[in-house]
């Protein structure tokens, strides 16, 4: 939040407007912080019985005998189980984000590698969908980073081009260098997103259509989580519609960038 500091000492109107206000800013940033908490709380908590709760579906199956109609509404729960223990995962992992609780590796990390293994790991997903992934990497782009986090980040956004593309339409990747800069576009060719909703992709459990996303998998929260990575790294994530048609996902991330925020 914003604090107005350049009239808030005056005794007049303008200095009792900005202390109001100051106020307000403090009240809005203590109540984000107490929800952030909470939620990871809440997360934390319902790790124990999650994790029952699958041993139980586990040892039910193991029991079950040929029983169709029963097997049906156990594989059932162990969908629903599985995806319940993504969406905790997924808020956990932002939760810690956010609050700088996550330890950080940094180390020399060649990007046109990670990248390559992340559009390599996603091909038996595009080729299910017929879609092709295209990609352009130039060679030895290193920089100092937490390849794991990174790797995530980047799965995300290219997993979402294969997921919200057509068939037979080209997801094309691509990774360039230009003096300390490094920029990895990924661009699909579906329908975009709204350009008023643009703004919001990036926000927890936003999605453009629930249904049809939430139907797709996923916990709409990728995209937060990696948001908070690639700042974690000092470089920038943004999406624009294409002219064509589609969306584009940018992310530049600086080669020289440095662990400079406090961890625990
Ligand atoms: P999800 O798990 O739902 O994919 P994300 O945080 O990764 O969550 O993405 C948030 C939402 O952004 C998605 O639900 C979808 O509506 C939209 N979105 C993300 N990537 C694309 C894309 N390449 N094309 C169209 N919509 C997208």
């Amino acid at each position: 939040t914003t604090r107005i500091t350049k009239f808030d000492q005056r005794s007049d109107e303008f200095g009792s407007l900005a202390r109001s206000f100051n106020q307000m800013a403090e009240q809005l940033e203590n109540n984000i912080t107490a929800h952030q908490r909470l939620l990871g709380d809440v997360s934390h908590e319902l790790r124990s019985p999650l994790t029952r709760l699958q041993l139980a579906v586990a040892l039910a199956e193991k029991n079950i005998g040929n029983d169709i109609e029963q097997q049906k509404h156990l594989n059932r729960c162990e969908t629903e189980v599985e995806r319940l223990d993504e969406m905790i995962a997924d808020v956990l992992t932002l939760s810690r984000l956010e609050h700088n609780q996550t330890v950080f590796a940094a180390d020399n990390t060649d990007l046109s590698a990670l990248v390559t293994k992340v559009v390599n790991d996603c091909q038996y997903f595009a080729t299910s969908k017929a879609v092709t992934i295209r990609l352009k990497a130039q060679e030895n782009c290193v920089l100092l980073a937490d390849s794991k986090l990174l790797s995530s980040a980047i799965s995300n956004v290219v997993n979402n081009a294969v997921k919200y593309s057509p068939h037979d339409k080209v997801v094309s990747v691509e990774l360039t260098q230009q003096n300390e800069q490094l920029m990895l576009s990924v661009s699909d060719q579906g329908s975009g997103v709204p350009n008023e909703m643009i703004a919001k992709l990036f926000t927890p459990f936003f999605r453009v259509a629930d249904a049809r996303d939430r139907s797709s998998g996923g916990t709409g929260l990728g995209l937060a989580i990696a948001q908070q990575a690639i700042l974690f790294h000092q470089g920038e994530i943004i999406a624009q519609n294409q002219e064509s048609s589609g969306l584009k996902v940018i992310i530049t991330l600086p080669t020289l960038s440095k662990k400079n925020k406090s961890h625990t």
